[in-house]
């Protein structure tokens, strides 16, 4: 008997119909013989319907609070499911992150998961109960509070409880049949991949890829979880996270490994987009020791995660240079506002704000051992008539920023480049890739 963790996401119920869909799924897994925790999301887009009532009656909800409105999203769906899995005579209990020993750290909207005590869920398991916990929620044990883990955060409840509990698999469904070549509501030719590997797919996560969360595979890469990513809507086989040593469970082959010997594989395993970065050029500055240095500790301090730097050679004026980065969307009002506080003392002549940039990446272990990989994407680009802005690269990845209107194509362009194309269309099944 094997102990299979499943994860729903909020598009896989978002109705009373899609609730008794995932029920009938979760019962066929029991029904097998094996044991199952889930882990749900709120219904559809409940989070941001809390997110936007909050905002309503405070311009600044209290975190604490806020972490109240929000769980409860998710007390709503997994005890509709509980109900749903009993009406078809099944056994299920429902638990909220802190009855299921979720304890996190202190911080309100991201909080991490310490440690994980499922005393209850194993007794509601030995009782032979199929358990259903809350997803993106835990406690923290010195201010005695609710918290929750950031957006999309479900993922990491099922990935910690499989930790803990030591299942075989972490399922994570959502409305698209796995880990795609390309977002296949943009590249509709996106290619759906058997496996890739744990340091592809945090690639490709940190580079705008929203089908799986980085923390949850960060945490699942830590603490050796099997994830399989696939879909709720079909029962089509998804596609296999894995971590070091780990083997594909359908043919016991490790990543990358190839059917045919010496056959490689592509060296470009996916391409992923994001439009959630802004640009700021910090125009005409000094071109003198200790100029990037005071750019930088200003914008460290306010916290912004600083992606793509880029400095030029030398701008218009002589002895000043230009310096461009990337950073969230959201953060850009503050770095604005620190730069332009110390203006003076950092004696940069102008600052430019650009939020309409989008950033797009190949990512693919191969690259390690392979040369020449970012010609075939300069030359898409060029064929497409896209410009591009920025370029920067890291072992296994390269990303370009382009303007965020070219995105789409530029996303198809550079699959089709890289031979990724399929010949027929990926299935979409809801709609939010959740
Ligand atoms: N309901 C939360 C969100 O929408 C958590 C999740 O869906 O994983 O972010
Ligand atoms: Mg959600």
């Amino acid at each position: 008997m094997a102990l299979i963790v499943q994860k729903f996401g909020g598009s896989s119920v978002a109705d009373a119909e899609s609730i008794k869909r995932v029920a009938k799924r979760i019962v066929d897994t029991r029904r097998a013989g094996n044991d199952v925790v889930v882990a749900v999301s709120a219904m559809g887009d409940t989070t941001d319907e809390l997110l936007d009532l909050a905002a309503q009656v405070a311009p600044i909800p209290a975190p604490r609070e806020l972490d109240m409105l929000l769980s409860s999203g998710e007390r709503i769906s997994m005890a509709l499911l509980a109900m749903a899995i009993h009406s078809m005579g099944y056994e299920a209990r429902s638990f909220t992150g802190s009855q299921a020993g979720m304890i996190t750290t202190a911080d309100h909207g991201s909080a991490r998961i310490v440690d994980v005590t499922p005393v209850r869920l194993r007794e509601a398991l030995d009782d032979g109960a199929v358990v259903i916990v809350a997803g993106f929620q835990g406690f923290n044990r010195d201010t005695r509070d609710i918290t929750t883990l950031g957006r999309g955060g479900s993922d990491t409840t099922a990935v910690a409880l499989a930790a803990a509990l030591n299942a075989d698999v972490c399922e994570i469904y959502s409305d698209v049949d796995g880990i795609f070549t390309a977002d296949p509501r943009v590249v509709p030719l996106a290619r759906k991949l058997d496996t890739v590997t744990a340091e592809e797919m945090l690639e490709l996560a940190a580079n705008g890829a929203k089908v799986l969360y980085i923390r949850a595979v960060e945490y699942a890469r830590r603490h050796g979880v099997l994830i399989h990513a696939r879909s709720s809507f079909s029962s089509n086989d998804g596609t296999y996270v894995l971590g070091e040593g780990m083997t594909d469970p359908r043919t016991s082959k490790e990543s990358g490994m190839s059917d045919v010997i010496g056959m490689e594989e592509p060296v470009v395993t996916g391409v992923a987009h994001d439009l959630s970065q802004a640009k700021i050029t910090v125009v005409g500055v000094p071109d003198v020791p200790g100029s990037a240095a005071a750019i930088f500790t200003l914008v460290a301090k306010t916290g912004a995660n600083i992606d793509m730097i880029v400095q030029n050679v030398q701008s218009a004026s002589p002895g000043r240079t230009d310096i461009s980065f990337t950073l969230p969307k959201q953060s850009a009002p503050e770095v604005l506002r620190a730069l332009t506080a110390d203006q003076e003392s950092i004696g940069y002549e102008s600052l430019v704000h650009d939020d309409q940039i989008g950033k797009l990446s190949v990512v693919g272990a191969g690259m390690r051992t392979h040369s020449g990989v970012s010609v075939t994407l300069f030359e898409a680009l060029s064929q497409a008539g896209i410009n591009i802005e920025m370029i920067s690269t890291s072992e296994i990845r390269i990303s370009v920023v382009v303007r965020g209107d070219d995105i789409n194509e530029a996303a198809r362009a550079v699959h089709s480049a890289y031979g990724l194309d399929s010949e027929i269309e990926a299935t979409v099944y809801a709609g939010t890739g959740r």
